[in-house]
């Protein structure tokens, strides 16, 4: 559970004031019910003379996937993204579909708009995602949602093959998502699906009579010619696929679209993935947690259950969500509200990161400009000897403008956390006879982290004091 500056406060026995601060000087954003990550809150109570001994709060352990045992798992329909270029008739096609469910008709509703709509047909169910195009395909996937079983290519039979039909090509490609072609728009005089194929061949999609493995069904989205032939391709890749999923668990998803609306305040839909998300569910979603207070199907029907590739719309969320978001189903309301906590924890230190950075390069211009007054440190070494000798003379480069602060100190290699902290206060990172392990390095380059490297002492303490004076030469 995430522990809050009130209750650090409480158990330190100061004001959380003191507490808050702290929290200021290593700008950070601070208020009594801020929730702090256990690096950061390490380090307050280290200004306080406590430690802080982590309770073993793993984010992975706490929405740990159960493995599924084969007997319990179930067919479930797949997810389809249409994409294509511009103008190639991907809305069309969508309508389409939408417009020759068997039973929508009968069930008496309109399907809503609410990014995603199942099919019902009388071979098997199709759920289709309402976003066309390969960016939000890539978007979702970029924030770890893959939600996309089978792509549908649309493409023009009088225009082609054009640049956005080659991005789509290559996005479903990296995804590792199979294409189903639909050469649409062959209701027109200068259509010519020969050409359509030829091009596509040349883009490594080989249509089956060719010999290839790529299906592809000849269509009109606008006089409704070939839609049902498309939908039974669509049913037969899935077969193929053998998708599966267990019902009977708690559920899984990622969040499809999500907007405030005027009067239900924040609405998300969530695509089910896995196991049966039921009214009055506790849930993590991105950095939000809460209860599932109703849901809605794509007809704008009240429902109770939802399995597997059912597209929900949910309401009762304490935010709006991102695209792409997890959905996540746990037992326990403080769990759930512990995740959302240290997830928005992160999230904020690393909005921070994105405006302010250190070097050691950069730090005397800034400090110059009055914009830095300290140099805050991270520093690892192989042993603890060492750890205390440069520890000391750091805080000892100290001089009335610009104060050296040893924010973390530790013996072992440079760690992810070390790099998050460093990033989060924008510190620098020393690795005294130490190095980053590879997903430190990682971080470090995507947060613009400085680490740097040394096996003699006095060379650290000139670089920081030179550092201070603006007479660091680039080691580039
Ligand atoms: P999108 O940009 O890929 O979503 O394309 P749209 O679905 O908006 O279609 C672009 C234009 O092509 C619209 O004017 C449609 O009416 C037209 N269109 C779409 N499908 C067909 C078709 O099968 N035949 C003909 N003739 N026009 C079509």
């Amino acid at each position: 559970e995430a522990i809050t500056v009130a209750n650090l406060a409480k158990q330190m026995g100061v004001k959380a004031t003191e507490v808050i601060k702290k929290l200021l000087l290593l700008g950070l954003p601070a208020n009594i019910n801020q929730a702090l990550d256990f690096d950061t809150s390490a380090l307050l109570a280290s200004e306080f003379g406590y430690e802080v001994e982590r309770a073993g709060f793993e984010e992975e352990e706490v929405l740990q996937v159960q493995q599924d045992h084969p007997e319990d798992l179930r067919p479930r329909p797949p997810v389809v993204t249409v994409m294509g270029h511009v103008d190639h008739g991907k809305t069309s096609l969508l309508d389409a579909i939408r417009h020759s469910n068997v039973i929508a008709g009968e069930a008496g509703g309109i399907t809503q708009h609410i990014g995603a709509y199942y099919v019902q047909l009388d071979t098997g169910d199709v759920v289709f995602l309402d976003t066309p195009g390969h960016e939000a395909f890539t978007a979702m996937r970029a924030r770890g949602a893959e939600v996309t079983d089978i792509v549908i290519l649309v493409v023009a039979a009088d225009d082609g093959v054009m640049q956005q039909t080659v991005e789509a090509i290559n996005h479903s490609k990296a995804a590792g998502v199979p294409i189903i072609v639909a050469i649409n728009k062959i209701d027109k005089p200068d259509a010519n699906v020969e050409r359509v194929k030829r091009e596509l061949a040349d883009h490594g999609l080989i249509p089956e009579e060719w010999g290839g493995d790529v299906t592809m069904v000849e269509i009109s989205a606008k006089k409704g010619i070939g839609i049902d032939d498309l939908l039974e391709m669509v049913l037969l890749q899935a077969e193929l696929m053998e998708l599966k999923a267990n019902p009977d668990k708690p559920a899984r998803g990622h969040v499809i679209e999500a907007k405030l609306d005027k009067g239900r305040g924040p609405v998300a839909t969530v695509l089910v993935q896995e196991g049966t998300l039921r009214e009055g569910d506790v849930y993590v979603c991105g950095t939000y947690s809460g209860r599932v207070r109703s849901m809605f199907n794509d007809r704008g029907q009240r429902i109770t259950v939802a399995g597997p590739a059912w597209p929900v719309e949910v309401v009762g969320l304490s935010g709006v969500p991102n695209a792409g978001d997890d959905f996540v189903v746990l037992a326990d309301e403080k769990q759930a509200k512990a995740v959302a906590e240290h997830r928005q924890v992160k999230q904020r230190e690393k909005e921070l990161t994105r405006t302010t950075k250190v070097t050691l390069e950069k730090l005397y211009e800034q400090i110059k400009e009055g914009q830095i007054k300290e140099v805050n440190v991270i520093l690892k070494t192989d042993v603890q000897g060492s750890l205390e000798a440069i520890a000391d003379s750091l805080e000892k480069l100290s001089t009335p403008d610009v104060k050296v602060n040893l924010l973390h100190s530790g013996t072992g290699a440079i760690s992810e956390s070390d790099v998050m902290l460093a990033s989060a206060s924008n510190a620098i990172v020393i690795g005294f006879n130490v190095r980053a392990d590879v997903n430190a390095l990682e971080l470090a380059e995507q947060e613009s982290v400085d680490i740097r490297y040394y096996d003699v002492i006095y060379q650290i303490l000139n670089d920081i004091r030179d550092a201070m004076v603006g007479m660091l030469e680039p080691t580039f």
